[in-house]
């Protein structure tokens, strides 16, 4: 499906730079436009792949390109006022040759944090077509206000979307890695995933043709009821080596019933793995309203049956009756599945994130108010015999 991406803020927008670069090198033609938006001047300075013209400095007046520290009270007053110049970049976007929007924000931080949800609510007051975020929220040892910003924003962000698709910096770091190390991998984990699955609707003619390709339409479709979701992945290498070199196991010859099951096995465990294994935000799979079965590789490796298989077990293990499914052929030396699953309710990493916000909340306040009045202690003389000039 073809998408106009809107990177809000210093992790958005290097997102949004990462699904171009993998545009480009996978020729998938997700990203029809891609836009950079930030009150941190730097931040724009340093993306490599979205067009100059379609980066946005806002808040110039407010903070002269310097950004708004982890303020995103503030982010989002300063997207309020210089909409208009997100705007600007936005009427350069052929609309009627997109899907949707997709607004890529960290929760954690200010301005994606505070401006994502006001240019969403902007995108639907215009727009027929549906805007859905790409939420990423922060990594645990980040500290109290990263997650007190993450949970106020996550809360309006979901409401102001039609799909929250999130990511969980927090289930996917490692220890003992430098943060910008982290972060390269961690961008490449979320660009594979959410490619493989926004390219499945992007076939065409001269592509292989696929046994039953996935639509944009399906794709629409799994997402809108609005919510959460999430996105599980999971990848088989299908060449192996022998003595000629590099060679696809199956190329060139005729598939035997051996093969066919083989292949149909091999779907069926790959499916398992991507919805059971670490999602992009963990939570239990039971009670999910809708999904998406995305099954890509070489199309001698993918068939109908594996992933009716697929699907099946999917139905029956979220107990949904709305369980999407078709292949992405693609050439690649791997068979792989990404799982969307769209309106997740039993999600602990939300409710831990709140908890903690709450106890961040409480705290700042009360160091607030002691503030107060230690200083007015501090100031005041004692018996207040002296007079402030005015
Ligand atoms: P902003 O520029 O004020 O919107 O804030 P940032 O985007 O710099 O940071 C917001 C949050 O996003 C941080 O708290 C991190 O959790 C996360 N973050 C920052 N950079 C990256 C990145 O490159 N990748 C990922 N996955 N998360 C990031």
């Amino acid at each position: 499906m073809k998408l106009a991406m809107i990177g809000f803020g210093q992790a958005g927008g290097k997102i949004v730079d990462k699904f171009l670069e993998y545009d480009a090198r996978t020729g998938s033609g997700i990203v029809q436009s891609a836009v950079a938006v930030n009150t941190a001047e730097a931040d724009l300075m340093g993306l490599e792949n979205i067009p100059k013209s379609n980066r946005v400095l806002i808040g110039r007046a407010r903070v002269k390109g310097h950004g708004v520290g982890a303020d995103n009270e503030l982010g989002a007053e300063i997207a309020e006022e210089d909409i208009g110049e997100i705007q600007g970049a936005i009427d350069s976007i052929p609309v009627h040759e997109i899907d949707a929007f997709l607004v890529v924000a960290g929760l954690g931080g200010g301005t994606g944090s505070g401006g994502s949800p006001v240019l969403a609510k902007h995108l639907k007051r215009i727009y027929t077509e549906p805007v859905y975020g790409l939420g990423i929220l922060p990594g645990g040892d980040e500290g109290g206000i990263y997650t007190l910003n993450a949970a106020r924003s996550f809360q309006t962000f979901v409401r102001e979307v039609d799909n929250l698709l999130v990511f969980d910096n927090d289930a996917w770091r490692k220890t003992g890695e430098s943060v910008e190390g982290g972060y390269e991998e961690i961008n490449d984990e979320i660009v594979r995933r959410f490619g493989v699955l926004f390219g499945a609707g992007e076939i065409s003619a001269d592509d292989d043709v696929a046994e039953s390709v996935v639509d944009s339409s399906e794709i629409i479709n799994t997402l809108e009821g609005g919510g959460v979701s999430t996105v599980g992945y999971d990848a088989e290498a299908v060449e192996e080596y022998d003595s000629g070199g590099l060679l696809s196991r199956f190329k060139g010859g005729n598939k035997d019933d051996m093969e066919t099951t083989n292949t149909t096995n091999r779907i069926n465990s790959i499916v398992r793995k991507a919805a059971l294994g670490r999602l992009t935000l963990p939570c239990e799979i039971e009670g999910t309203e809708r999904a998406l079965l995305v099954v890509s590789g070489p199309p001698e490796h993918l068939n109908r049956k594996g992933i009716e298989k697929g699907r099946g077990w999917l139905e029956d293990e979220t107990g949904s009756m709305e369980v999407r499914g078709g292949d992405y052929p693609l050439d690649e030396p791997s068979v792989a599945a990404a799982v969307l699953l769209s309106g997740v309710h039993d999600v602990p990493r939300i409710k831990e994130l709140q908890q903690v916000a709450i106890e961040a909340q409480e705290n700042i306040d009360e160091i607030q108010q002691e503030s107060e009045e230690n200083l007015e202690a501090l100031v005041e003389d004692d018996e207040d015999e002296l007079d402030p000039l005015f």
